[in-house]
């Protein structure tokens, strides 16, 4: 499986935890891969189409599980799309009036029937597990993330505004910076830094790519540092070279087995700022920052990170006995 087929498949697997996060990914889903169909009367059902079985089994439980209702499922199978297969996934006519106002997406109207709301309908999402639910409902509906072995890209494919806005929301309350552009008539948002993919990753959950993505960034930076190393200036004192290397491999420890991510940002700005100049002493490292940090302020911060790793091991250890 790609690494993309992978991410969703570990998020697909997440047990659902709260009605409030159900209902916000569940929106989201609707954003992405659902459609209303009106029939004369005010009647209206709700289809969600997806190629991804086990994403319609998620929605499937999302809706029966939670809320009790009784989605019907088909396969259908398009001819012209190179035999591809859909799920459709249909709430009906009678229970589509409570779903819609569960989504917030229908209203009670003067008379205290439900109709559709005329704004654009707008999913709370104000709790950071809500936030967490609401970018994976997103990105398993339209996103994608490339292979960290081809570079690093996370991208989000949102048809309509209200969903571009609610996405850039959510990243930006993880601290996450969106670029944009426009494709086939949709805005698509996309990250390209590792450090973002990751972050988004982890916001929504997947673990396991996470670490997957931080082990080739540990493997790339390794190999750079190599080639570094090699043409080492003879002035580096075979013991400061010794120390950076413990930092070094203190702070890969942290990288593969928690990723840097969940460091306070203070130290993991001087993790990354080892691992991309591991020669360097501190007073070098303390110059390359912005702005610069005394000796003994850089020398602080590498001692709480070789304490964090310390921790780490000693957690790693416990578990293994
Ligand atoms: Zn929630």
């Amino acid at each position: 499986m790609s690494f993309s087929a992978d991410a969703k498949a570990e998020l697909i697997r997440l047990p659902f935890e709260r009605n409030c996060c159900i209902v916000t990914e569940l929106s989201a889903l609707t954003q992405t891969t659902g459609s209303l169909s009106f029939h004369g009367g005010g009647r209206i059902s709700v289809t969600w189409q997806v190629e991804n079985a086990a994403l319609a089994r998620r929605i499937f439980r999302m809706l029966k599980d939670g809320f009790g209702f009784a989605p019907t499922l088909q396969f259908v199978q398009h001819a012209r799309l190179g035999g591809r297969r859909t799920c459709v996934l249909t709430v009906g006519e009678d229970e589509a009036p409570r779903l819609l106002t569960i989504l917030r997406m229908m209203e009670p109207g003067e008379d205290g029937q439900p109709v559709l709301r005329r704004t654009l309908p707008r999913p709370q999402v104000t709790k950071a597990c809500c936030r967490r639910a609401y970018l994976r409902g997103a990105f398993l509906g339209a996103g994608s993330v490339t292979s960290p072995d081809r570079g690093y890209h996370l991208e989000i494919v949102c048809r309509d505004e209200g969903l571009r806005e609610l996405v850039i929301k959510q990243l930006e309350h993880g601290g996450i910076h969106a670029l944009q552009r426009v494709r086939r008539g949709s805005a698509v948002l996309y990250l390209k830094e590792a450090q973002a993919v990751a972050d988004a990753l982890a916001m929504m959950g997947a673990s396991q790519a996470v670490m997957k993505l931080e082990n080739v960034r540990i493997t790339r930076q390794m190999r750079g540092e190599a080639n570094r190393a090699s043409n080492c200036d003879e002035h580096n004192t075979e013991r400061q070279l010794t120390a950076s290397q413990e930092q070094v491999e203190a702070i890969k420890l942290l990288a593969i087995h928690q990723g840097l991510f969940t460091l306070p940002p203070a130290l993991r700005e001087m993790a990354e700022l080892r691992l991309s100049h591991p020669e360097a002493s501190l007073e070098e490292l303390g110059q390359l920052r912005e702005p610069p940090l005394t000796k003994s302020g850089v020398s602080g911060r590498m001692r709480r990170l070789m304490r964090e790793a310390e921790e780490l091991t000693r957690r790693l250890t416990d578990q293994k006995e």
